[in-house]
């Protein structure tokens, strides 16, 4: 799999529900809500963080019609991941970037108060997939 191993690492923890969440931080008493940092309207699970949250929404939107079906589905995290390697494993590796790209965006909000813009995450997300195409 042409994939950086930060990328995998995320993916795998994505997997098996143990990214530091909201929902997650809050079920340890780490933090006091366990509301979405972005839109502080539902609790911050994995799946909602990673694709249905209003603020990811525009980014699958721009992604190809593959892509934005299967986020639609609305299934967890493994499920979506197992369906895309089903129907076509080299989408997987867009699919690992921008994933690894929200978590990025995420994370950069909660620490450092910044926020890209979708087409940023998207721009960001296609570049590491390239350069990573490159150097392997
Ligand atoms: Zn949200």
């Amino acid at each position: 799999m042409e994939i950086p191993n930060a990328v995998k690492m995320l993916i795998w923890r994505a997997c098996h529900d143990s990214l530091p969440t909201n929902q997650n931080l809050f079920k340890r008493e780490i933090v006091e809500s366990p509301l979405c940092t972005v839109c502080k309207t539902d609790p911050e699970t994995v799946s909602h963080a990673l694709w249905s949250c209003i603020s990811v929404q525009d980014v699958w939107g721009s992604c190809s019609k593959r892509l934005r079906k299967v986020v639609v589905m609305e299934k967890s995290f493994k499920e979506i991941l197992s369906y895309i390697f089903s129907v076509n494993e080299d989408e997987v590796a867009d699919f690992a970037a921008i994933v690894y790209q929200f978590w990025r965006r995420r994370n950069s909000l909660v620490f450092e108060e910044k926020f890209l813009a979708p087409e940023i995450v998207v721009q960001l997300a296609h570049q590491a997939v390239l350069n990573y195409k490159e150097a392997v």
